[in-house]
């Protein structure tokens, strides 16, 4: 009886238990299809990334002895769309059942959801056997709380998981957080590890793609491709930032410069959302480089703190709010999204060097994403669905299960606070404190107002003043008010 087993684009986890023995009976179905492409405008590279990494697994696997149905997006009998694709090969193979793994995005897991009706097939749903918790844990945790904070859940983690523990159970070094130690600008040294994350050639993919008439934004670069595309090479680059970047990472991980673009970040994120390599070997691997000396706690903390913390959480947030999370919009804003966020031609140097580079390499580090763009979009008041879809477009490592809480959430407060406990603005004094971006920018970062005044001066206190009646209750504010107050 042969059954039909779909894998995503966003599943290629070699280690998945469906892939410990080969079972002449099942049939691998794997697609690429217009639906996938098309629900926002992506980045070239990361529908590339996607596609070749697919191709890629798709090779071992049948390099292993599976049988894979694969459909590329030029393929004439491509239906284009999941449901449709997999009817198909269910016809073709005469199976008698259907099994998935758990989809990661709501939109994908609704249409799955309806696989049973439409194939007439017994259906299962497995884990994808990759994340540290099921998608209601992080609600169940917080069930009897009036305030969700990642912190009380990072605890619970680091206990329950036994990461960075004293034999007492203690944390490692004493505090549970070195946020305080991790906010230094970089002004140069200790210099920027060598990029060394493969080249590939991707041209023909880039090709279809183009023949499929697919629209995307920002530079293909498919002749000479970055992003790793198997675990073999994730894993490679994992061992390259665990020589070389996370001994910087802590110290440096909100600092920006104009030329060292990736500074001491891991650039892992694509590898960790296709699941090419897990979230928990991740975190062993630096405990055990820690264990080996020579690196601070305060850079392995931080680092594992956005994996087994971060990650984990906003997972938790998104299917505890979804479907409605993302029409939120706290401060009721409408503002298109300004030409200039697909071409990074501004004046404004900081959001030129952090758009254009996010066009460049379809990637920007944290700070960048929040404290630059995401900083500027709130202050003027952008649609945060429209700043959403330009978020879940640009980044390689955009899934909407990790993309919609940091962009809604954390950046643009669009939930009214629920992740984030305090809006996450800054006047220019921030951005030029930790970035280079304002030396040789058109405006002044210490001019408040009139000619050639940095435009974020005026913008944040403008939104402070105009969004009075939501925020003044919040006590993390009290200072900024209490500033505004004095201030004619
Ligand atoms: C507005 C906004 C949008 C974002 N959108 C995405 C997104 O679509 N996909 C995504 O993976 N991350 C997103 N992030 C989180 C973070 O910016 C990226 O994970 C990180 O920049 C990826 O680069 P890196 O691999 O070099 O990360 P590093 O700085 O090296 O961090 C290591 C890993 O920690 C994890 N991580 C770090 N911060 C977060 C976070 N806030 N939430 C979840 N995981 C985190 C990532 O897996 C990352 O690979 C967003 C952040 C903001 C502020
Ligand atoms: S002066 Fe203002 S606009 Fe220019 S780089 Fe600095 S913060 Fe950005």
């Amino acid at each position: 009886m042969t059954e039909v087993r779909l894998i995503l684009g966003d599943q290629l986890n070699e280690n998945h238990s469906w892939f410990s023995s080969v079972d002449a009976s099942v049939v691998y179905v794997m697609m690429e299809v217009r639906s996938e492409t098309d629900y926002v405008r992506h980045h070239a590279q990361k529908v590339i990334a996607i596609f070749a990494a697919m191709r890629r697994f798709a090779d071992v696997l049948r390099s292993t002895g599976h049988t894979v149905s694969y459909v590329t997006i030029i393929d004439p009998e491509n239906q284009q769309d999941l449901l449709g694709n997999i009817k198909r090969v269910v016809e073709q193979v005469g199976a008698a059942s259907f099994a998935y793994q758990e989809p990661d995005e709501y939109r994908v897991d609704e249409v799955l959801r309806t696989a049973a009706e439409y194939l007439h097939l017994p259906v299962r749903c497995v884990s994808s056997e990759h994340f540290l918790t099921e998608r209601s844990d992080v609600a169940e945790f917080f069930a009897d709380s009036k305030r969700w904070l990642m912190e009380r859940f990072y605890r619970m983690m680091r206990r329950k998981h036994n990461v960075l523990l004293t034999s007492d159970g203690e944390p490692l070094g004493g505090e549970w957080n070195y946020d305080d130690e991790n906010r230094g600008a970089w002004k140069g040294a200790p210099a920027e590890p060598a990029d060394m994350r493969p080249h590939h050639d991707h041209a023909e993919i880039w090709q279809q793609i183009q023949q499929a008439s697919v629209a995307t934004m920002g530079n293909a670069h498919a002749e000479d491709f970055r992003w790793p595309i198997d675990r073999r090479e994730a894993l490679q680059q994992l061992d390259d930032f665990l020589a070389t970047g996370l001994r910087y990472f802590g110290t440096y991980q909100d600092a920006m410069h104009h030329d060292s673009r990736r500074l001491f970040h891991s650039l892992l994120s694509f590898a960790l959302n296709v699941k090419m390599i897990s979230p928990l070997e991740v975190i062993r691997r630096v405990e055990q480089v820690y264990h080996q000396g020579g690196i601070d706690i305060n850079h392995v903390e931080g680092f594992i703190r956005q994996i087994l913390g971060w990650r984990e959480y906003v997972r938790g947030v998104y299917w505890a709010r979804m479907p409605d999370y993302v029409d939120q919009n706290f401060f009721g804003h409408t503002k298109p999204l300004p030409e200039w966020f697909w071409t990074g031609d501004t004046d404004m140097r900081c959001l030129s060097l952090a758009i254009g580079q996010s066009l460049d390499m379809a990637y920007a580090h944290h700070i960048q994403r929040l404290m630059i763009i995401g900083n500027y979009a709130l202050l003027a008041g952008l649609d945060p669905k429209a700043v959403h879809e330009w978020y879940l477009g640009i980044y390689i490592d955009a899934f909407e299960w990790v993309e919609l809480p940091n962009t809604l959430g954390m950046s643009q407060y669009a939930d009214g606070g629920f992740l984030a406990t305090k809006p996450y603005v800054s006047s220019a004094a921030y951005i030029n404190r930790m970035s280079d971006s304002c030396k040789g920018c058109a405006f002044d970062a210490k001019k408040k107002t009139g000619q050639g005044a940095c435009p974020f001066n005026a913008m944040y206190w403008d939104f402070f003043r105009r969004n009075e009646p939501l925020l003044r209750s919040n006590h993390r504010l009290s200072m900024v008010y209490r500033q505004l107050d004095r201030t004619s």
